[in-house]
């Protein structure tokens, strides 16, 4: 989902109790949240801790929501930004914005940096995207001077997400920048189970629903997509005047949401 430009350090609070599946990446990401809040622990025995790593995955599974709550859980800012929000700017905007997020990050350290949608300003050269090429790579090489320029006690991890690793510029990957890559995978049914679990929680519910049944309906759905679905049945079901949403209410919204899908699809191809 889009960050805003830029979440400039503010205290979030999901943990990991919000994110449903993801076991592994959990596990991985949880090494990086014990660095923040013992940084001397690990720096002790003249380890580097690392400074960046790269969330992979389709969209919607989580990522955002994982690296908030990477910062909810180490109790320490979340500053963001997409790089889609650097398509079609001036040469020099995105470099100056990039400077100025890591002023502002190193001032409120520990803290987590995200940046969304990598991939708009990492392209390696010469790949066509959207963004014109001077502008790309003064951007990107603001990023590499910004994560160079900070040392490992700084209490400053970067993440950065994409689902295109492979068209990176490789002087992003390299040691001492996002050298530790995280997988976020498309929820199995038991990942889709859990997600309903956590949205349902916000839902007035008329029946106990039959959630297992839910997660059959829906393969191929993203963690946004369930979201979404609990959403349109809770509107459904209100828009009929009821107290509470119920099965028939789901099943609509699924097909909703699958009609919606499939129009995108056909956007896309
Ligand atoms: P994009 O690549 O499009 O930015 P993303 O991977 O960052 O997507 P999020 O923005 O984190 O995805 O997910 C959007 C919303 O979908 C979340 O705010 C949350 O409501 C829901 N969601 C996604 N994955 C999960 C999950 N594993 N558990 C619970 N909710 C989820």
């Amino acid at each position: 989902s889009k960050a805003t430009l830029f979440d400039k350090g503010t205290r979030v609070n999901i943990t990991f109790a919000d994110v449903a599946g993801l076991d592994e990446a959990k596990v991985e990401v949880m090494e990086i949240v014990d660095f923040l809040r013992n940084p001397k622990k690990y720096t002790s025995l003249g380890g580097k801790i690392p400074k960046g790593a790269l969330l992979v995955g389709p969209p919607g599974t989580g990522k955002t929501l994982l690296a908030k709550a990477m910062a909810g859980e180490a109790q320490v800012p979340f500053f963001s930004l997409s790089g889609s929000d650097f398509v079609e700017m001036f040469v020099g905007v995105g470099a100056s914005r990039v400077r100025d997020l890591f002023k502002q990050a190193r001032e409120k350290a520990p803290c987590i940096i995200f940046i969304d949608e990598i991939d708009a300003i990492g392209r390696a050269r010469g790949k066509n995207a959207m963004m014109s090429n001077d502008e790309r790579e003064s951007t990107l090489n603001q990023m590499l001077v910004e994560m160079d320029g900070f040392g490992t006690d700084t209490g400053i991890i970067v993440l950065a997400a994409t689902n295109r690793p492979d068209v990176l510029d490789s002087a992003l990957l390299r040691p001492g920048r996002f050298d530790r890559q995280i997988t976020i995978d498309q929820p199995d049914l038991a990942g889709r189970e859990a997600i309903f679990k956590v949205h349902l929680k916000e839902i007035k519910t008329s029946e106990s629903l039959d959630i297992h049944k839910l997660a059959e309906q829906t393969p191929g759905f993203a963690g946004a997509d369930i979201a979404n679905v609990c959403n349109e049945a809770a509107l459904i079901a209100a828009r009929k005047n009821k107290n509470g949403v119920d099965m028939a209410d789901f099943q609509d919204a699924i097909d909703r949401v699958i009609g919606g899908l499939e129009k995108k699809n056909k956007i896309i191809a």
